[in-house]
């Protein structure tokens, strides 16, 4: 999916927060109004959920069964990572499906910070990581970035911009870590070589490259006071990539690590990192399960809305029942019963939810149906005599 960095950097930034955001409350009404006028039948249609597997998931899922009228499929495995080894199962159960795949990314309204939530069930109401299964990925990559940081140090060398780097992080050899693209750190000799301006016992010394010394001019007076800067923020994503020995069986246990790992230079130096990793891991949902949709068997004769993007978990107050959940829409595939298909992208998909109605005289009541069902007849189990 990822091709270059500014492959990358275009398709974070064409993820938007800003005027595309919903609560689910809102959201889902939408959703149902928008499907039954592309002619999905009310009462035939089956939604489905990729969602992670973190109980602040519920409240959507409560809010899609009020509105669909019934409970969704279960299409996801942890990390909101679609399973398309259900399509067939799922395919089998409705006429009219309707896929909803999101990551999710906790929220703290009181100082507007991505990537906590507060568990209100725990004894202090505990804020942790959220999403947790991908905060356990980003992890060791974050470690990998902190210690390049402090370990390539800004040095005046005879009165030009050098960087002093540690030998770990020049081992070349190494199976899994941070590694830096020198072309774009150091100025490479007449032979294209980059040697060392000095040796040291730990670590080697090299000329900036000229692009370095322009971003870092206003370091210089310092550095020629003799003072020695570790390289900190001024570590880009474009100067580093990672490595790391992974099982890369599709949709196996490092599945969204191995997805992740190309763009993860982006995702550790972003103000947000579990916020971008979500976002990120939508957009390779999106584009990977699409693709799944569009050539199974098991669609075939059937109206398939596929929408994929980002869960808001808005951390809830100690006496909040649910959390206000947001959903941010990123993308969507239609594919209708003869086999016809269109993309929807972001700013389409918003403008066509925003011009649907919020009321669903569809949607059902859960007490009512709730009470129906434990008042109705009682139906006796007949046990089958052994043969
Ligand atoms: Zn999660």
């Amino acid at each position: 999916m990822f091709t270059s960095a500014a492959n990358v950097e275009e398709l974070i930034s064409n993820f938007h927060l800003d005027g595309a955001t919903f609560r689910y409350s809102s959201f889902v009404p939408r959703l149902y109004n928008y499907v039954k006028s592309l002619g999905f039948k009310p009462g035939k249609m089956l939604p489905s959920r990729a969602f992670c597997s973190d109980e602040n998931q519920g409240y959507p899922i409560i809010v899609i069964t009020k509105h669909f009228g019934t409970f969704p499929f279960n299409h996801g495995r942890g990390g909101a990572v679609v399973a398309t080894d259900r399509h067939a199962p799922y395919a089998e159960h409705g006429e009219g499906l309707v896929i909803i795949q999101a990551s999710h990314v906790g929220y703290e309204p009181e100082d507007n910070r991505f990537g906590t939530y507060s568990r209100i069930r725990t004894k202090d109401n505990r804020h942790t990581a959220c999403c947790g299964k991908l905060a356990g990925v980003l992890d060791w990559y974050l470690e990998q970035y902190r210690i390049a940081q402090s370990d390539v140090i800004l040095e005046d060398c005879n009165g030009e911009l050098c960087l002093r780097i540690d030998n770990g992080l020049l081992r070349g050899t190494r199976k899994e870590g941070l590694f830096l693209r020198l072309n774009r750190l150091v100025r490479a000799d007449v032979e294209g070589k980059y040697t060392p301006v000095h040796t040291h016992s730990t670590s080697k010394s090299f000329f900036a490259s000229e692009a370095l010394q322009r971003q870092l001019a206003d370091l210089v007076p310092a550095l020629d006071e003799g003072q020695r800067v570790p390289i900190g923020n001024h570590l880009k994503p474009d100067m580093f990539y990672y490595r790391r020995t992974l099982d890369e069986t599709v949709e196996g246990r490092n599945h969204q690590e191995s997805h992740l790992i190309y763009p993860m230079p982006w995702i550790v130096t972003s103000p947000s990192p579990l916020l971008t990793a979500a976002q990120i891991n939508t957009q390779i949902e999106f584009d990977r399960a699409l693709r799944t949709l569009s050539h199974a068997q098991c669609f075939r004769d059937k109206c398939v809305f596929y929408i994929s993007g980002l869960n808001l978990d808005i951390s809830p107050q100690p006496d909040d029942p649910f959390p206000t959940t947001k959903f941010v829409p990123w993308a969507a595939f239609l594919r209708d019963r003869k086999g016809g298909q269109r993309i929807m992208e972001q700013p389409e998909l918003v403008s066509v939810l925003r011009e649907q109605s919020v009321e669903n005289p569809d949607q059902i009541d859960l007490d009512t149906a709730m009470r129906g069902m434990s008042e109705a007849e009682s139906v006796e189990i007949v046990a089958q005599a052994a043969g």
